[in-house]
C-alpha cells in the first residue's frame, strides 16, 4: 500500500539513550536547554490546544511508576516514569523514563525516545522558563539543595541561560556534591562553585534556591525562616503525594506558580494546603494574562512536579535535533503490510526465513 508510508506507518524514528548522550554532548547542554526553553515557552503559550490530563500514577512503598499523556489536534504523546528515591543504594538510578509520539490522525506510533536524560534536560529547562518570568532578573546567586542525577542540568541551565554566577551547593551525601562539582569543573561552567556544609548555610544570600532532593517524605529541606525578601524558589523534588521538600511556612510566604494546577494540587508542595489556595499556572503569566513577580520583595516559588506537555516538548525538539545532526535510528515497531488486513503475512515471512 503506497499511502501507508506518508500516514506515518512503518517508519518510526527512534532515539536510543547513547544516541540521546551523543547528540547531547555534540550540540552541548546549554544549547540544547536554549532551544528548550524556547520550545517549551511555544507549547505552554498554546495551552488551550491541549488535551490535558493528571498523570497516572501507580504508587508503592518504594515509590512511584507514572504514565503522562497529552495530545493535540496532529499528535498524542506519552512518557513512562517511575521515581524511587531508594534505587540509588541498588545501584540504580532514581528516575528512569522513555515515551513516544504517534500521529492523531492514523495513530500510527512516529518517534519512540529515551527520556532519562531528556527528562534532566526538560526539567531544567522548565525551571529555567519559569525563573526568567518569576526570578529578579539581577539574580546571580543559586542555592542546590540535592545534588544528585538531576543537579548539574539545573546548575548549567541557569549559570548559562540566566547570569547565575555563583553555586551553592548542598547534599546530605557529600559524595553527590563531589560529582557535581567534578562534572561542572570537566563542563567549564562559568561560575564560582561553593560547597556548602548544611542546607542552611546554602540558601544563606541566595537569590535563587533550587530544591532538587529525592526522599519519600514529608521533608523540609528548606524552612520558612531562611527565606529572604526577593527569593525566587524553584522547588524540583517534591512531586508525588506524600513527598514534599518545603515548610508549609514557604507557602503561605511566597506567590506560587504550577504547571497544570489539578496534577500540583495532588503531587506538589500544594499538598500542605487547604484545596481553595490560589495559585497561577505558569502558561498565564507566559501570555500575559497574570502578573509573574509584581515586586522586588516578593518570594516567588515554582512548585514544579513535572507535566506531559514538556516531555512532548523535548521529545519533538530532541527529534528536530536529531534530524539535523544525526543519531536518529529506525525503529521495525509497527507493521508495513502490502495487505493491511493480512497480519498474518508476517508470520508466514517469518516461517520462510524472509
Ligand atoms: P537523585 O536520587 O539522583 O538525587 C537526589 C539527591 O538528594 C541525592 O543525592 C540525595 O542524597 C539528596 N537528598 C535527599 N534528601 C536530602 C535532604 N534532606 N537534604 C539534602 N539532600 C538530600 O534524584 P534526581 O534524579 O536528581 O531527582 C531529584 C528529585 O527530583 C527526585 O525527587 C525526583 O523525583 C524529582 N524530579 C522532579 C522532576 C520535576 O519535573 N519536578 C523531574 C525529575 C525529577
Amino acid at each position: 500500500m503506497s499511502s501507508i508510508p506518508s500516514l506515518g506507518a512503518g517508519a518510526v524514528e527512534y532515539l536510543s539513550l547513547p544516541a540521546a548522550a551523543r547528540l547531547i554532548a555534540r550540540v552541548g547542554v546549554v544549547e540544547c536547554l536554549r532551544g528548550l526553553v524556547d520550545v517549551l515557552e511555544h507549547d505552554f503559550r498554546r495551552w488551550s490546544d491541549f488535551h490535558k490530563s493528571a498523570r497516572l500514577a501507580q504508587h508503592m512503598p518504594q515509590g512511584v511508576i507514572e504514565l503522562m499523556p497529552i495530545a493535540d489536534a496532529r499528535h498524542y504523546a506519552f512518557k513512562y516514569v517511575n521515581g524511587h528515591p531508594g534505587n540509588t543504594r541498588l545501584g540504580v538510578p532514581t528516575v528512569m523514563a522513555f515515551g513516544a509520539i504517534a500521529r492523531m490522525d492514523t495513530g500510527a506510533p512516529v518517534f519512540v525516545s529515551e527520556l532519562t536524560l531528556c527528562t534532566a534536560l526538560r526539567t531544567a529547562a522548565t525551571s529555567v522558563l519559569a525563573a526568567r518570568h518569576l526570578a529578579r532578573p539581577d539574580s546571580r546567586v543559586m542555592a542546590l539543595i540535592g545534588n544528585g542525577s538531576q543537579s548539574e542540568f539545573q546548575a548549567l541551565g541557569f549559570v548559562g541561560l540566566l547570569g547565575i554566577r555563583s553555586l551553592r551547593l548542598y547534599d546530605r551525601d557529600p559524595a553527590a556534591t563531589r560529582k557535581l562539582v567534578a562534572n561542572l569543573r570537566s563542563a567549564e561552567v562559568a561560575a564560582e562553585l561553593i560547597e556548602c556544609a548544611s542546607a542552611a548555610e546554602a540558601v544563606r544570600g541566595a537569590d535563587i534556591v533550587t530544591t532538587l532532593t529525592a526522599d519519600k517524605t514529608r521533608a523540609a529541606v528548606l524552612r520558612g525562616e531562611w527565606l529572604e525578601e526577593g527569593m525566587h524558589i524553584n522547588a524540583v523534588g517534591g512531586d508525588c503525594p506524600g513527598k514534599t521538600e518545603l515548610d508549609a511556612a514557604i507557602l503561605r510566604r511566597a506567590r506560587v506558580f504550577v504547571e497544570f494546577d489539578p496534577q500540583t494540587r495532588i503531587e506538589g508542595e500544594l499538598q500542605h494546603m487547604p484545596a481553595d489556595f490560589a495559585v497561577t499556572e505558569l502558561w498565564r503569566v507566559l501570555t500575559g494574562q497574570a502578573p509573574g513577580r509584581c515586586d522586588r520583595a516578593d518570594v516567588t516559588l515554582f512548585d514544579s512536579v513535572g507535566f506531559a506537555l514538556e516531555d512532548y516538548s523535548v521529545m519533538r525538539h530532541m527529534q528536530a535535533l536529531g534530524r539535523a545532526h544525526g543519531g536518529l535510528e529506525s525503529l521495525a515497531l509497527i507493521p508495513r503490510l502490502d495487505d493491511p488486513k493480512d497480519l498474518y503475512s508476517l508470520i508466514r515471512a517469518a516461517e520462510a526465513g524472509t
